[in-house]
């Protein structure tokens, strides 16, 4: 089908927000190592793991999220899907992570985030401690 090119269009229609890195990477031109997919949501394995197992989970249709400080009721379904593909994700054992993880979302210069598509993070595979940072 042709709905990696829908959504980016789509997104065109409603985000004047430049694009970014990971436009390339729902398109396909540029590879990542793609752990989970369905027409709303894409998760890959960060191509800098801060953890021995580390995922990102980002909205094919950015539509204005380019990050959380951004999200409206409008965003409440696409919001749902990425936490309940984050939870799916912490617990799969063929992807590293054991009895829990931890999920993150940087928000903005401040809050680190540095690719300005929302995305979540889902770091495990070892004890993490209670701290952040
Ligand atoms: O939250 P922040 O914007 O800093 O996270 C961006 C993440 O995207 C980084 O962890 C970086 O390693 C990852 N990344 C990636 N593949 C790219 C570019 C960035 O996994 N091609």
């Amino acid at each position: 089908t042709n709905h990696r090119w829908d959504s980016i269009w789509l997104a065109g229609l409603k985000d004047t927000d430049p694009a970014t890195i990971f436009d390339k990477i729902i398109a396909g031109e540029i590879p990542a190592s793609v752990v989970k997919e369905d027409d709303h949501i894409l998760a890959f394995k960060d191509i800098n793991p801060m953890a021995p197992a580390h995922i990102l989970v980002i909205p094919k249709d950015r539509n204005g999220l380019t990050r959380i400080n951004r999200a409206t009721p409008e965003h409440t379904n696409i919001l749902g899907r990425l936490l309940v593909a984050a939870g799916e994700i912490a617990k799969d054992e063929t992807l590293g992570f054991g009895d829990g993880a931890r999920i993150v979302i940087n928000d903005g210069p401040d809050g680190g985030q540095e690719v300005m598509h929302l995305h979540l993070h889902v770091l495990g595979g070892k004890k993490l401690n209670g701290q952040l940072g």
